[in-house]
């Protein structure tokens, strides 16, 4: 009997191995991963407190994976965040919520996730093979090539990541071999990354290291607007960065590909108090304290619009030419097709003794601890659904 065989071992990789040793026990089961430990990346989320899952429901999660969400209804359906919170807390490694249902471990340390993801891995007795790398694969021989030898597998789980944070190890290797037997792998680009702009503000650094709460970031399409993020937001030194200007890369990024000219973006500072509202205030230095307005910024506005300043407040024009690129990018858009992949299993509509889980799939998921849950589901789903005939 050949083993499943998974090659990576980041979090939907080990999740995998662990999904696959519990559903299949009488088969072997073999973790391949390039680096010296597992969880490379995995250790560096979050800020190194590792941003796990986010407590909300299905529906909901999809609206936060912008790319090929819908894809995921039936994996999270089966194995989604409750699943996710249960199987840490089960294990003893406790979860705590934050702002924005954001879900991290209580201890503050990714290390435990990842720590508790390999204890669970040896009790199972999976098969670790570090420094491992997986140079190609022979899917007509069920046979894939590790540090120069051939290894037969029954099953190929290919959990090789994004492009983004090459030195953890992800570097593309696993596109390459999906390429190879027929997968069409979407366009790589960076995804939730900071924002460049060369507006004068930004240039004479006027409101560099302002950080807000909460503020309604929009991206334009011409006269309309693509789409609004309610998030957190600081101003640096080349253009915009925080919650809000990641997730709204993703936009911006889109329409800066198709019409190659710069992206047209705009703030509204107070999204909970109307115009009106504003206008009619005989307190407004205490309804900007209250909002956390800044004082710099209030004077800027007023510098720049005049008597308009408080519109400006609530409609802060501003454009965006370029993102930071993927040095700075957390995750990668594009990937495997997921047209040529099945949802319900994972495994690969080319060879049924194939399967992909996590970001090497052409999914994307905003910044909030759903790119990781993307993860965990469909590594879960895809030690499910192994082909042992
Ligand atoms: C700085 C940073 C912070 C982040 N924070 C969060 C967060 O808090 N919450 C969240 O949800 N998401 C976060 N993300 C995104 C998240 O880390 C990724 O989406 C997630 O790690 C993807 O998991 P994966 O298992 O698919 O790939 P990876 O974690 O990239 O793991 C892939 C593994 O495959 C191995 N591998 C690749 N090719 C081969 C080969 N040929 N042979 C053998 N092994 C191979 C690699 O060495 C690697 O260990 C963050 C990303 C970054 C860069």
């Amino acid at each position: 009997m050949n083993p499943i065989v998974i090659i990576g071992g980041g979090p939907s990789g080990m999740m995998a191995a662990i999904s696959a040793k519990m559903h299949h026990k009488n088969y072997e089961v073999i973790l391949v991963e390039r680096g010296k430990d597992l969880g490379t990346k995995m250790k560096l989320t979050g800020g190194g407190r590792c941003n796990v899952t986010a407590r909300m429901p299905v529906d909901e999660v999809v609206e936060y994976i912008p790319k090929n969400g819908r894809f995921l209804y039936s994996t999270l359906n089966s194995f989604g965040p409750n699943d996710i919170i249960e199987f840490f807390e089960k294990l003893n490694c406790k979860l705590k919520e934050e702002d924005h249902a954001r879900m991290f471990p209580v201890s503050n340390k990714a290390q435990d996730i990842v720590d508790t993801l390999k204890e669970k891995i040896k009790q199972l007795n999976v098969k670790v093979l570090l420094n491992s790398y997986v140079s190609d694969v022979n899917v007509e021989r069920k046979e894939i090539i590790i540090n120069d030898e051939y290894m037969k597998y029954q099953h190929l789980i290919i959990a090789t990541g994004g492009i983004t944070l090459p030195a953890t190890g992800s570097d593309g290797t696993g596109h390459r071999l999906a390429e190879k037997y027929g997968h069409t792998i979407t366009k790589l680009l960076p995804a939730e990354v900071p924002l460049v702009s060369n507006d004068q503000f930004i240039h004479d650094k006027t409101l560099q290291g302002l950080s807000f709460k909460d503020v309604s970031l929009s991206v334009w399409d011409g006269k309309k607007i693509k789409k609004t993020i309610t998030h957190d937001l600081l101003i640096t030194h080349f253009g915009l960065s925080g919650p809000a200007a990641l997730r709204a890369s993703f936009y911006a990024l889109n329409l800066l590909e198709e019409k190659n000219e710069p992206v047209k973006l705009s703030i509204d500072f107070l999204p909970k108090v109307s115009l009106g509202e504003l206008e009619q205030s005989k307190t407004l230095d205490d309804l900007f304290r209250d909002h956390n307005v800044p004082k710099r910024l209030v004077d800027f506005c007023k510098d720049t619009a005049g008597k308009e300043y408080l519109k400006m407040l609530k409609d802060f024009p501003m454009t965006t030419y370029a993102t930071r690129g993927f040095g700075a990018a957390f995750v990668t858009n594009g990937g495997v097709m997921v047209k040529e992949v099945d949802p319900k299993t994972m495994q690969s509509k080319m060879n049924p003794y194939v399967s992909f889980c996590g970001e090497v799939l052409d999914i994307n998921a905003f910044t909030g601890g759903f790119n990781i849950t993307s993860a965990f589901s469909t590594g879960f789903t895809a030690g499910i659904h192994v082909n042992l005939d």
